[in-house]
């Protein structure tokens, strides 16, 4: 007998990333550029609040929102970095990673056929998310040539003005491409004009290497429309405790807990216990990790360079997305890449449209670990000649 899937389910192919991961594991001297997440451990301070919590037995749920006082800190700090003012009983949820958030939030606001316009390449994890709520998506590739910028044209060409949502990730993953707020001011009035909800994943915020970063609710008549969602995993290395959080209208929020208090009850309260202090007294950890990314960027940036490998200037996350050598197809030369030279780096297609002919390389790794990957890549393309 088997067992019937949903069709919502058979949809969605399996993550394109894993096949690499797969192939990796045939070497036993793999350099990885391949993840997405920090090589630092949590800060100390924050690791410590974990485990004190734990030893006095802080072990039970929270409310369904997140403890208050996080969702205090949360809100001074969302103030303090981005200028961004939410109310911590209404308009902030606590939720186990960012990852739940976007997720809760397409649920909350996607009905069948509804429409969301998502600026691609992007995070792997939103159209499997649309699709689960039963919506479709409607891709909007954004341009080297624009600096990956989502662009009102880009929006028009792609149909978005019919469209009800509009996500997109700035700092972005994979391209490391960053929007300012000039940028960002016809976006919104894009939005206002075709009545478009926004869904700004902002979890990269903190790792803006030139000049600060702007959220879009920030803008007139966006906090309204606007649904923000930040965490812990990225600046605070601390994917694997599973802390992120939505701000957002009092409505939205309020309807994104109704399904969080089902599915989830509430996000990890150890996390929350260790989030808290991160918030509270590791601004220099943060600091410092955010220094030694911009020293690998810039390393990683002008190497690429150097060996003759187009990228254009990343100036956020922790990736930069340079283009495959003409005759090679993103997918191939990462294959044999990792075959030959045992350094895994992935093809840009697996972002969605826009993403063709590029590489995803995460510098979330050692400087050591990304010379000697770039020293390997020079081999290659030299063999190649
Ligand atoms: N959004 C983006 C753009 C990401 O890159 C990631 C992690 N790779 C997430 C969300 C998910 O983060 P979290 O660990 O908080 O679920």
């Amino acid at each position: 007998m088997t067992i019937e899937l949903s069709d919502r389910v058979k949809t969605v192919p399996p993550s394109g990333i894993r096949r690499f991961f797969e192939i990796a594991e045939e070497r036993d001297d793999v350099i990885s550029l391949g993840v997405g997440e920090p090589d630092f451990s949590t800060p100390w301070a924050a690791r410590d609040a974990a485990i004190t919590s734990l030893e006095q037995g802080k072990t039970s749920y929270t409310a369904n929102k997140g403890k208050r006082e996080l969702r205090e800190a949360i809100a001074g700090y969302v103030a303090d970095r981005f200028d961004l003012g939410y109310d911590p009983g209404e308009e902030i949820i606590v939720t186990a990673g960012a990852s739940e958030a976007v997720d809760l939030a397409f649920r909350a606001l996607v009905d069948p056929g509804d429409t969301v316009a998502i600026a691609q390449p992007s995070y792997i994890s939103y159209e499997p998310g649309v699709i689960f709520a039963g919506g479709e998506v409607c891709p909007v590739p954004t341009k080297e040539e624009d600096e990956f910028r989502l662009t009102v044209d880009g929006l028009e060409d792609a149909g978005a003005a019919d469209a009800d949502l509009l996500v997109f990730c700035y700092p972005n993953n994979p391209t490391g491409a960053i929007m300012r707020e000039s940028d960002l001011e016809p976006i919104a009035a894009f939005a206002r004009e075709h009545d478009l909800t926004v869904l700004s994943d902002e979890i990269y915020a903190e790792l803006t290497y030139d000049g600060e970063h702007t959220s879009i609710a920030t803008l007139p008549g966006m906090r309204e429309r606007t649904i923000v969602f930040n965490g812990f995993s990225k600046a605070h290395a601390m994917t694997g405790l599973r802390l992120g959080y939505a701000l957002g209208p009092a409505d939205v929020v309020g309807a994104m807990n109704r399904i969080h208090q089902y599915t989830m009850l509430s996000a990890p309260t150890t996390a929350q216990y260790a989030a808290l202090e991160a918030l509270d007294s590791c601004e220099d950890d943060v600091r410092e990790m955010i220094d030694q990314y911009d020293r690998r960027r810039r390393f990683v940036l002008s190497r690429f360079r150097e060996i003759g490998m187009d990228v254009f200037e990343a100036k956020g996350a922790f990736y930069c997305f340079p283009e495959v050598p003409s005759g090679w197809t993103a997918e191939e030369f990462a294959e044999t890449v990792l075959r030959e030279q045992g350094v895994a780096v992935v093809p840009g297609d697996v972002f969605g449209e826009g993403g063709e002919g590029h590489l995803r390389v995460s510098y979330a790794t050692s400087l050591g670990d990304l010379r000697e990957a770039l020293t390997r890549i020079e081999a290659f393309l030299e063999e190649q000649a």
